[in-house]
């Protein structure tokens, strides 16, 4: 999987991509990440990206000519299946979602900053909008490592264990039973006897008691 992400900031999306589980699936050549400065693109000695909002008000908004240029640079080179801006009134972004994009070729991701992007990028080229959650982020640098590592942990041979993935939360919509390491005892603060018993189907069951108790407590709406 190819996923090339537009940014205005490009650092601010170098360390997530440069540690721990992403940077082995990188490493791996799993997937290829590609971040691109849309800076590259800008207009004129200035290499200017926004400009002021037709209509008048604060914020600086996202001009099309830049984003189109730099778009139309990476389809030269590759098919996309999805053209996703992060957005705060986008989808909001659910496992569902990540298990989707997850199985996809190649993705572009756009991270808007000021105001956001020219509206008719929008309605021309844009082919998905996501939202990380219900609040306002200054840029969709953040929003989009949160997106992708969702992604990028579901590409099969990215997490060690296989199979660690589908029993996540979500997956199943139903919430991860709770988990224990050593010690068995710590100052009195036991684990349940069954997970020491080592009979397996027993705990199995108890595990997915456990997952449906909790989602039935804290979030209901998923059953
Ligand atoms: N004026 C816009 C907010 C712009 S915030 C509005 O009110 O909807 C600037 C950029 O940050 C956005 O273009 C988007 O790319 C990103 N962003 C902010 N919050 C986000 C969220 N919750 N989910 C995804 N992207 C977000």
């Amino acid at each position: 999987m190819t996923i090339d992400i537009i940014t205005v900031h490009p650092p601010l999306l170098e360390s997530p991509f440069s540690h721990s589980i992403l940077k082995r699936a990188v490493e791996k050549k799993l997937v290829e990440v590609n971040v691109i400065d849309l800076r590259d693109y800008g207009i004129d000695r200035h290499k200017q990206v926004d400009d002021y909002a037709f209509g008048g008000g604060a914020g600086m908004v996202m001009m099309i000519e830049p984003i189109m240029n730099c778009i139309n640079d990476l389809k030269a080179k590759r098919r996309y299946d999805e053209i996703i801006y992060m957005t705060p009134d986008g989808e909001t972004l659910k496992q569902k979602h990540c298990n989707h994009f997850s199985t996809l070729e190649n993705i572009i991701v756009l991270c808007g900053h000021y105001k956001g992007i020219d509206e008719r990028l929008r309605e021309h080229v844009i082919t998905k909008e996501i939202s990380i959650g219900d609040y306002v982020l200054s840029g969709g640098e953040l929003p989009a490592a949160v997106m992708c590592d969702a992604i990028i942990r579901l590409i099969p041979g990215v997490l060690g264990d296989e199979t660690s993935a589908l029993t996540d939360s979500f997956q199943d919509n139903l919430l991860s039973p709770p988990v224990y390491t050593r010690p068995a005892d710590y100052n009195g603060w036991k684990v349940p006897d069954i997970l020491l018993s080592g009979h397996a189907k027993n705990i199995e069951e108890w595990r997915h008691q456990q997952s449906l108790e909790r989602t039935k407590l804290r979030r209901p709406d998923l059953l």
